[in-house]
């Protein structure tokens, strides 16, 4: 007899997610995830929820997400509000495609935006697109607040233990083993170990093709009170996300890696001069100091379209991949996507 319906592998945001949506639908579910705390690319994320992209796909996945989270989510580690600082002639376009997603946005002239956030440098025409029900989030409380509700809802959580193998007999998978030996027995799998995804499934025999980044972000601590608010500079291409009198944040300086652990490593003296010159463009505060700088691995694939699918040759085991560097956006709402495709529907 199978212990459970749906095993999944990974507690980051896909697993998650998934392991929520599916307990909320009376699954019986085990999440086996290797950290005894959050530890994979979720935690170590931006923790940036925004609509306003350029893609459409991803635009409504992002909305998806957005409905996901207001519908399921009190967790006081979500700060709502947005802004997007771009030239004002693009600014126009944009709002005009995002609207249909995001009905509240608005255009801000500089004056305004100086108004509300003084702490920010706007130059030439660049104006300021603002979404108040976008949101940032602190990932890794945000991850404590799922894995507690999702334990509340009677799921089980093997935290601090590995899958090593995945085995199957014909099209389905019987069990998957842990590294103390132990296997764990279920109807369907998901593989959600983000970067990790790669080597469960090259290991049977399925060549995956995902490619692994490390991605740097960086925390400035800032002296005095301001009203802050996430921020996307579209010039320099640059992410903020307020925390605690700090900014979490920084500039699109990915690194090739060949492994995930490869991911979390020191960011170089080169990303740490790239972001404080990133942060003093766009930033005017008093005083400031940036406190400490991290990197995660993230994987992506060639279209950058993320995979929430069966594994070929398999009728119970999926997987949630290449969600890139916009995980937290695409990761709710694949899984949402994903357990409707087999055939559990959560209304939303
Ligand atoms: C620096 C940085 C900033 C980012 N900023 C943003 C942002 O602002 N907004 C946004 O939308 N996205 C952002 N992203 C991207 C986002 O973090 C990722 O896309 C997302 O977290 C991927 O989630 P995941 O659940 O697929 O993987 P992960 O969060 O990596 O989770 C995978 C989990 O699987 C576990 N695991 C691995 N192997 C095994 C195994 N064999 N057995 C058991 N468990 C295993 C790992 O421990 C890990 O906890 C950022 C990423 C980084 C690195």
């Amino acid at each position: 007899m199978n212990n459970f319906d749906l095993i999944i592998v990974g507690g980051g945001v896909a697993g998650s997610f998934s392991a929520l949506l599916a307990a909320m639908n009376g699954l019986r579910v085990c999440v086996v995830e290797a950290s005894n705390y959050p530890n994979g690319a979720t935690s170590r994320s931006g923790g940036v929820v925004t609509r306003m992209l350029d893609n459409r796909f991803d635009r409504r996945l992002s909305k998806l997400t957005v409905d996901i989270f207001n519908k399921f989510i009190r967790c006081d580690c979500l700060k709502y509000g947005y802004l997007c600082i771009e030239d004002e002639k693009y600014a126009f376009a944009d709002i005009r495609n995002y609207r249909e997603e995001i009905p509240d946005i608005r255009v801000l002239g500089s004056d305004e935006v100086i108004d509300r956030w003084g702490f920010l440098r706007l130059y030439g025409d660049e104006v300021g697109l603002y979404a108040p029900s976008d949101f940032t989030v602190d990932p890794e409380s945000l991850l404590i607040y799922l894995w507690n509700r999702i334990q509340d809802l009677g799921c089980e959580i093997l935290r601090g233990h590995r899958v090593i193998k995945i085995v199957s007999m014909g099209n389905r998978v019987r069990f998957i083993e842990l590294a103390n030996g132990s296997r764990i027995i279920g109807d369907n799998y998901f593989l959600c170990a983000g970067p990790w995804n790669k080597f469960l499934i090259e290991s049977i025999g399925i060549k995956w093709r995902t490619w692994l980044l490390g991605i740097p972000i960086f925390k400035f601590m800032l002296r005095g009170d301001y009203d802050l608010v996430g921020v996307w500079d579209e010039y320099i291409y640059s992410y903020w996300r307020p925390g605690d009198h700090s900014l979490i944040g920084g500039v699109y300086d990915a690194f090739d890696i060949s492994e995930p652990s490869q991911g979390f490593a020191r960011p170089s003296m080169q990303n740490v001069n790239n972001v404080v010159e990133g942060f003093k463009y766009r930033f005017n505060f008093d005083e400031w100091k940036l406190v400490k700088g991290w990197s995660g691995p993230i994987s992506i694939t060639k279209n950058y379209r993320p995979v929430f699918d069966a594994v070929d040759g398999f009728s119970n085991l999926y997987v949630i991949d290449g969600l890139g560097g916009r995980g937290l956006m695409r990761g709710p709402a694949v899984a949402y996507l994903l357990l409707k495709k087999i055939g559990i529907g959560v209304s939303i």
